[in-house]
């Protein structure tokens, strides 16, 4: 039996018909650009989320990139964020040409070390960019009230927690900007790149249309300089037609965690992600430790079990981010996860038998060593 990472042919076969009906009245109507399905989903999504306003823009690295520009950071600032993360929420800092300033994340969960932040903050720090990484929503309200103390903004890079729910609130919504990416294989993913920005500020709300259309509103009437970073009309009416399941999915996801944990407390040696409160992890990714990680992955490979790593480099000991200065010990909880964590294949559609089979190979893998 073969278990992918992820099947997005399993997501997408039942929804075919309606996607491909959506896809034909936009190109018959020919509103490709800022057309009336993304004004539709952004209202539609902020409504999910529990946000007032959602900006649609290119990609989830552009949704930060963005959120920085439109809170009006720029050269000479920093903004904070975790060394646990995908590389995109550099990128996006770097982007609005600040710099990012990493915090070591923790054991528990692998979120960013909340109690480490203040000793990160300097005169140039502007603003907090939490990432609610694997579809677990980092506990907002000490962020919230470190960042009052300190008169910082919050931004949310929420790409992998898309219904993500803590103390009744979904990720994306604590902060002046959530950050969401649409790409394909995320918990609310289209059929390519997109992006959105979620605000309670119709300040913010404004500054984000002004930059992913060039500084416009009206044509050929450039108020700032912008960029050309709009959420696809054809995204965006996929993205509409999806939005409705994303709930039953999510809880799909927690169910099949779930059933993990539960099979999994029969290998000691694996360690399983802690949930914590209902509705607080939308598992996104199923991360699991593992002693000699990189024999166990070869050996769930081999047995058809598509597991992966996320991430095996963190980003400050990537040659992308020599220039940050750090190195080798700067985050040595982060880098000691680097080499444990275990990415199980996981997605809304994964069956009993396939959680049997990724079960049983990781049994095998675990008790047998390659080298006795
Ligand atoms: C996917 C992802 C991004 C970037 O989103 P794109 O749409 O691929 O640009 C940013 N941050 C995190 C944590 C992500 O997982």
């Amino acid at each position: 039996m073969n278990v992918p990472l992820i099947d997005l042919k399993a997501q997408h076969a039942p929804l075919a018909d309606q996607i491909a009906a959506a896809t034909l009245r936009v190109i018959h109507n020919t509103d490709f650009i800022l057309g009336s399905d993304v004004a539709a989903f952004e209202e539609e999504f902020a409504a999910f989320c529990g946000t007032s306003f959602a900006v649609g823009v290119a990609n989830g690295t552009d949704a930060i990139h963005l959120a920085c520009r439109a809170l009006g950071i720029g050269a000479g600032d920093e903004v904070i964020t975790v060394a646990n993360t995908f590389i995109a929420t550099l990128i996006g800092i770097q982007l609005a040409g600040a710099r990012p300033v990493l915090v070591d994340c923790n054991e528990s969960d692998f979120l960013i070390d909340i109690n480490r932040i203040e000793a990160a903050i300097t005169p140039r720090t502007r603003a907090i960019a939490i990432v609610h990484l694997y579809g677990q929503c980092v506990e907002m309200e000490p962020v919230l009230a470190l960042a009052r103390r300190h008169n910082l903004r919050v931004i949310e890079d929420s790409a992998q927690a898309h219904g993500a729910v803590w103390n009744g609130k979904r990720a994306g919504s604590f902060g002046d900007i959530g950050c969401f990416s649409f790409y394909p294989s995320k918990n609310l993913g289209a059929c390519g790149d997109g992006g959105i920005c979620v605000t309670g500020s119709a300040e913010l709300r404004d500054r984000l249309r002004l930059l992913r259309n060039w500084g416009s509103t009206i044509k050929y009437h450039h108020d700032i300089f912008g960029f050309n970073s709009r959420l696809d009309t054809l995204q965006a009416a996929i993205l509409r037609i999806k939005l409705p399941h994303l709930n039953s999915w999510n809880t799909a996801r927690q169910r099949i965690a779930t059933d993990f944990e539960r099979q999994l407390a029969a290998i000691p040696q694996v360690r399983p992600p802690r949930p914590g409160e209902p509705g607080r992890h939308v598992f996104h990714l199923y991360v699991v430790r593992v002693p000699d990680r990189d024999r166990v992955l070869q050996e769930l490979q081999k047995a058809g079990v598509g597991a992966g790593i996320h991430y095996p480099i963190p980003p400050h000991l990537s040659p992308a981010f020599a220039s940050l200065g750090y190195g080798r010990g700067s985050f040595p909880v982060a880098e000691k996860l680097a080499g444990e964590i275990l990415s199980l294949p996981m997605f809304p559609e994964l069956t009993p038998d396939q959680t049997e089979h990724i079960f049983h190979a990781l049994l095998k893998a675990t008790i047998t060593p390659c080298n006795p």
